[in-house]
């Protein structure tokens, strides 16, 4: 069976004729007629033309979602967060469809797209729903017959532009907090992997969310993108991605004076002390190398190990990469699948080729066939100053550097553009507490990587971004501030 013929009864009909874009509650071709074929990194196969959007459906996206906005408010944050409910309730129902747009078009194995992506992606809608209606303004103090009060206010029409990795979560991290605090969206997601983002209105209008309140428009990054950002109703942007695209899209906001929420790239640390659980942190730092084929921002793959246990941790990792089960991502025993396109692949082999790898046995590498699979390395012996070490790859590869002070483990973490996350392996709290203090990072992870929940914000530090993702925090920034002054006993001017 074709990936198409897998995917007919889990993506909208309409869809699949390349109907791909949702404004005012249907299903639309572009204005202009024009498409571009989405293809399946399992096997390289072409999925089916989906809509390329452009100025005038960026246009009419815009207007429905304007249009959608006053109501959507007006209905308060209590009736909101049912809606928000309702749509984690419809996620989790949906999980297969969901599971299986991710696998076919990211290439995610489905033993993570099918069940725990979904039940996370669902559980972060409920925290958001959860704030909904506990949204509040302040009360100043103020002399007797006088008061000032601030309130927020929903910005609007927000622009979501998400990248391939991740699909669902990009998604959801974006409009839950979006939609909760009563804005509507315009989604734009990445012309790599649409499908999910297809999924979502229907499971949005069965949770009563009305028309025109979430819309989307899929193309590409320099059409419907661009036109997007530099919409005059579009009134913040939230983007996640590369750093290069985060600052172009900085500009052109900049340009129009509108707000950026941006998650950016990482070049993230993983250092291990010699006081370590040497095999718990060769686990974390294969898994978190080698995940989704490294195509994870918050990946922190560039290992800084004290030289001391350099053997013995380059030993574990060797034993532990032979046993992950690369392969077909549906095959539920799969643990890594290819990288999401022939290009990402070919840029990986390009930043990669002339380093000298780590012997490694990769008996458990099974490509399938036509799928756009690298092949896992691990380098110890490279150029600090090349392009493998300095550049985000955003693929299976995991350098090593050593150490000998502590010192110099924290000024090797730092020495990069980014400071997107890090992770520190020690026994010493003394170590612990300078790795807190020390890395210049959005989220350090100790003793763990990966660790978080709805509840925890994340904000890139340096080139990795501006704003804040999850938790109370994100919520705020898709609300702005009015404050009100009221004099009770009238106003007398000062040229009186
Ligand atoms: P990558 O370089 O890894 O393919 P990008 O960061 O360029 O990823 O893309 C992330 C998202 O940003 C995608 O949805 C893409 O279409 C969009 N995008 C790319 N260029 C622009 C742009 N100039 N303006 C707005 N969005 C863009």
């Amino acid at each position: 069976m074709s990936m198409l013929e897998k995917l007919r009864g889990h993506l909208p009909e309409p869809c699949l004729e390349g109907k791909t874009i949702w404004t005012d509650g249907e299903w639309r071709s572009a204005r202009h007629g024009s498409t571009f074929t989405n293809v399946s990194p399992i096997d390289g196969s072409r999925l089916f033309d989906v809509a390329r959007g452009m100025g005038e459906d960026v246009d009419a996206a815009v207007a429905s979602a304007r249009a959608a906005a006053p109501a959507w408010h007006a209905i308060g944050g209590a009736a909101r967060a049912r809606v928000l409910r309702a749509f984690a309730a419809e996620i989790r129902g949906a999980s297969a469809s969901l599971g299986l747009a991710e696998t076919i078009d990211a290439g995610r194995p489905i033993a993570l797209t099918g069940a725990s992506g979904p039940q996370r992606a669902a559980d972060l809608v409920e925290f958001y729903a959860g704030l909904a209606d506990k949204l509040s303004g302040r009360v100043y103090d103020m002399p007797a017959g006088q008061s000032a009060s601030m309130v927020r206010e929903p910005y609007g029409v927000i622009a979501a532009i998400t990248p391939w990795n991740y699909p669902l979560a990009n998604a959801l991290t974006k409009l839950a907090p979006i939609l909760a605090c009563g804005n509507t969206v315009v989604m734009k997601p990445a012309e790599q992997t649409p499908l999910v983002t297809m999924i979502l209105p229907e499971l949005l209008r069965k949770a009563g969310l009305p028309d025109g309140v979430v819309n989307v428009v899929t193309g590409l990054g320099q059409e419907a993108g661009a036109a997007l950002v530099s919409h005059r109703d579009v009134a913040k942007i939230s983007f996640t991605g590369s750093t290069q695209t985060g600052r172009r899209i900085a500009a052109l906001a900049g340009e129009h004076l509108k707000g950026v929420v941006l998650e950016l790239g990482g070049k993230s640390a993983l250092i291990v002390f010699d006081d370590a659980d040497i095999d718990r942190a060769a686990d974390a730092a294969v898994f978190t190398s080698f995940m989704n084929q490294g195509q994870t921002c918050t990946s922190c793959n560039r290992i800084i190990v004290q030289r001391n246990v350099l053997d013995e941790f380059l030993t574990r990792c060797r034993a532990k990469l032979a046993r992950i089960r690369f392969g077909d991502p549906l095959d539920p025993t799969t643990q890594v699948g290819p990288v999401v396109s022939k290009q990402q692949m070919e840029r990986i082999e390009r930043l990669t080729d002339g380093i000298v790898p780590v012997p490694l046995d990769l008996d458990c590498f099974r490509p399938t066939d036509g799928g756009y699979f690298v092949k896992p390395l691990i380098a110890v012996d490279f150029d600090p100053e090349s392009a493998f070490a300095r550049t985000e790859i955003f693929g299976p590869a995991m350098s090593i550097r050593t150490f000998d002070h502590d010192a110099e483990a924290f000024r090797l973490a730092n020495d990069t553009e980014y400071g997107l996350a890090g992770s520190c392996w020690t026994s010493s709290l003394a170590r612990a507490e300078m790795a807190k203090s020390s890395i210049q990072a959005g989220v350090i992870w100790i003793n763990c990587v990966h660790v978080l929940t709805p509840a925890v914000p994340v904000s890139g530090h340096k080139s990795s971004g501006i704003g804040i993702e999850y938790g109370v925090d994100a919520i705020e920034q898709y609300m702005r501030v009015k404050s009100v002054v009221t004099l009770a006993g009238g106003w007398t001017s000062p040229f009186a």
